[in-house]
């Protein structure tokens, strides 16, 4: 069934490749998002990719009167709420700005559904809701514990959904706590553009690579891991799109609420990312190993056991198309979405 779905957060890295999962497979979408964090330029590209199947409404999560409008514009059927900040470390430099941003968009987002008896949501949360992990891989089980104020932000927003699972037993709502998106869509067209010096890895190798930074800082090579750097499970942004339709098609067909990790299930050191993409991509990636950055953890990676079974979804795309995505987008679009038409 084709469903009209709202996407906060949909001009963003990750809405903007969900938004196109979503056309491709039939539905409509309207898109919300106040641009603080990403470029009107996405729009001309989504619509290069999927035609005219969205509509864009450009306003803040938190403006109730808006999101009142575009509950009574369209007969939205389901919401996936990706708007929010997301930078740890500007999170510990400004936690009021997090606070407000975040826990205020996802109640004034709560309210509106509430009132327009729309009861299906998708939320973003994130592994860092899982802090320093006591073992890996990862259980939705594990203890949950955060260190940073962006964190929090995602731990008191997963409270609030469950206490609304509890009150009724009409709410639909699909957790999704992220491992490490990375990657672009495959056309080149649609990508991650960070503002300013990237704290991401594989941006910042992508930029390395394009002649943007000089070289890659390797941040500790003395971690208890196979070659001493830090472990992440990185999972392609298509992938992790899929999942969302995998969970949206749960939440339907079950009527009941899930909180579940969405990653590969496998680890790749900051040693193997970096030569991967520069042998798959032809690329010499300089870089120099620097001391451990505070507050990262050794390794973290997920069980994926949970989405499988329940979802039935599992990542399909491994480490080499992610380090040939991000080149094909990267070295197409050097300045991200600043220099295009
Ligand atoms: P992004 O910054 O690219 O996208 C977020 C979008 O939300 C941006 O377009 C921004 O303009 C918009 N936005 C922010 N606050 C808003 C508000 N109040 N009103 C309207 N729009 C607003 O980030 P992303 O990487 O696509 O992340 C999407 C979601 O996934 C976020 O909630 C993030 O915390 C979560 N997440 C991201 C990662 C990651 O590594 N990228 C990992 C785990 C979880
Ligand atoms: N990392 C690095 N250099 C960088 C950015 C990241 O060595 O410029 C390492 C970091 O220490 C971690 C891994 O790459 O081991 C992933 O870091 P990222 O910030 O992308 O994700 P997170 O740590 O939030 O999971």
């Amino acid at each position: 069934m084709h469903n009209t779905i709202l996407i906060t957060g949909g001009t963003g890295y990750i809405g903007s490749h969900t938004a196109v999962e979503l056309m491709l497979q039939g539905h409509r979408v309207v898109i919300m998002d106040n641009l603080c964090n990403s470029s009107a330029q996405v729009l001309g590209r989504l619509r290069q990719l999927c035609g005219d199947r969205f509509d864009f409404v450009q306003a803040d999560v938190r403006n109730a009167a808006a999101l009142d409008a575009v509950f009574t514009s369209y007969p939205i059927d389901g919401v996936i709420h990706f708007a929010g900040l997301k930078a740890v470390g500007e999170s510990v430099a400004q936690p009021l700005r997090y606070f407000d941003n975040n826990l205020g968009s996802t109640t004034a987002l709560l309210l509106a559904m509430a009132k327009a008896g729309v009861h299906r949501l998708v939320f973003s949360s994130s592994a860092t809701v899982y802090g320093d992990p006591d073992q890996v891989p990862i259980t939705e089980q594990a203890r949950l514990q955060v260190t940073s104020p962006y964190g929090r932000t995602k731990l008191v927003c997963e409270e609030i959904l469950r206490d609304l699972m509890a009150a009724g037993a009409h709410w639909q709502i699909a957790i999704l706590r992220y491992f490490n998106p990375v990657g672009a869509h495959p056309s080149g067209l649609i990508g991650e553009a960070p503002n300013g010096v990237p704290n991401n890895l594989m941006p910042y190798i992508a930029q390395v690579a394009v002649g943007q930074r000089e070289y890659l800082s390797i941040f500790g090579q003395d971690y208890p891991t196979p070659d001493g750097t830090g472990v992440r499970d990185y999972i392609h942004v298509v992938d992790l799109a899929q999942g969302h339709l995998a969970a949206l098609d749960y939440l339907a067909r079950e009527g009941q609420s899930i909180t579940v990790n969405l990653g590969t299930g496998r680890g790749i050191s900051v040693r193997e990312m970096m030569e991967t993409f520069s042998r798959v991509n032809h690329v010499h990636i300089a870089h120099r190993y620097t001391d451990r950055r505070p507050g990262d953890v050794a390794a973290c990676w997920a069980d994926t056991t949970l989405a499988r079974e329940r979802l039935g979804w599992q990542a399909q795309l491994g480490v080499e198309r992610m380090c040939e995505d991000t080149w094909r987008w990267q070295s197409r679009n050097p300045r991200g979405y600043s220099d295009s038409a």
